[in-house]
């Protein structure tokens, strides 16, 4: 199959430079004012006016109470597990098909992840493997779950919203209750992604968020952690603070903390970037409209998305009939200055989570084969 159709289209869609990145940040609206602002009032640092107007917008706009700003999404990962009391030894339910970042967080813990099947139509955690996994493996001792086959505790699950498709996240939430089992939404592609009309970030005990610079807006770098339950975000706040107890001059610090708040001057980009939220997402639909024209002429299948849900379009993606016909697409789009990149190896191929349990996988391994992201840059 010849993909060069498709390479000129994307070519001609971005105004044919020589090379096309994945995903780039654009800068339309006040990133140059408010990070000279904070240059000028010299509030570059870990306090400031831009951290908390951030942390407001983030919390309005998720409909969520609280709102606790970070490093990068990672740490905002790392620290919600923290929050919602996973311990060394406990295990994470989460899904192999992911970015790294996402079982790293549960490492950094020292918990071990286990790993559950994703649903073809949404990338995400499947409810259906979910509950499988946990009727065959859970069993209920007092207010906890435990791995009949570990002996482990399990200490809380990790849906994640793939490319910014919501998975079943209510049905997920729904479970994991009967098992009382906390969830962490792993929303760091899913800023401005709802289901059933209710905002990414806000399903979970937490909502984890990314703002690096890949992700729909950035910050440079950044992440925040977001609840419904104001408790957790200022835990979280604390915990990312050095678990610092507010006193006038002393330094108490009453348990292990951790350096982890975001920077004013990130911030402050961070603000910026949330006015053009709406403007960035607008642009990316744009073009995955294009997409659509496009590709109905074509073999090659454009990945739409799922019921009930509505998506912010931060990635965009095509799935191919094999891996050959993928191997094709990538070396085709690749070299000739089209960049696109094949989805996640799975977790449990990493060395580091190659023992880890898991469930048979067979929707994860299928898309594993088959998924390609292409060009998804917001377009002026
Ligand atoms: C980007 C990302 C993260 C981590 O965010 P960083 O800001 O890069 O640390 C976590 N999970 C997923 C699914 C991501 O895509």
């Amino acid at each position: 199959m010849s993909f060069d159709s498709t390479v000129e289209f994307i070519k001609d869609s971005f105004g044919r430079p020589n090379f096309i990145p994945l995903h780039i940040p654009n800068f339309w609206g006040n990133e140059k004012k408010y990070l000279a602002d904070t240059i000028e009032t010299t509030f570059v640092s870990s306090v400031g006016a831009y951290v908390n107007k951030f942390e407001e917008h983030i919390a309005e706009y998720t409909q969520t109470a609280k709102c606790a700003a970070v490093v990068n999404g990672t740490a905002a990962l790392q620290v919600g597990l923290r929050v919602v009391g996973v311990q060394a030894h406990d295990e994470v339910l989460t899904q192999a098909l992911t970015f790294v970042a996402t079982t790293n967080a549960i490492a950094y813990n020292f918990a071990k992840p286990v790993f559950v099947d994703v649903d073809l139509d949404t990338m995400g955690m499947s409810p259906k493997a979910l509950a499988n996994f946990l009727n065959e493996f859970g069993e209920r001792r007092g207010t906890d779950c435990y791995n009949k086959k570990t002996g482990k505790r399990i200490a809380a699950c990790v849906p994640m919203h793939t490319f910014g498709f919501m998975c079943r996240i209510d049905e997920i939430v729904a479970i994991c209750n009967d098992w009382n089992i906390p969830v962490v939404e792993d929303a760091a592609e899913a800023l401005g992604s709802s289901y059933k009309g209710k905002p990414a970030g806000s399903f979970g005990e937490v909502g984890a968020f990314s703002f690096n610079g890949n992700k729909i807006m950035t910050a440079g770098g950044g992440g925040a952690i977001v609840s419904l339950n104001p408790d957790f975000a200022d835990k979280a706040k604390y915990l990312t603070n050095t678990a610092k107890v507010p006193h006038k001059w002393e330094y108490v610090h009453d348990e292990l903390g951790y350096n982890l708040r975001m920077p004013n001057v990130n911030a402050a980009l961070a603000c910026a970037q949330f006015e053009q939220l709406e403007n960035l997402r607008q642009s990316k639909k744009e073009l995955y409209e294009a997409y659509q024209g496009f590709f109905a002429g074509t073999d090659i299948k454009l990945r739409e998305m799922p019921e009930n849900s509505d998506w912010n379009y931060w990635l965009i993606c095509v799935e191919l009939k094999d891996r050959t016909e993928r191997d094709a697409f990538l070396e085709a789009t690749n070299s000739n200055g089209v960049m696109t990149r094949p989805i996640w190896q799975l977790m449990y191929r990493l060395p580091m989570y190659a023992d880890c349990q898991k469930d048979a996988q067979t929707n994860a391994e299928y898309l594993e084969e088959r998924i390609v992201n292409i060009p998804s840059s917001a377009r002026k």
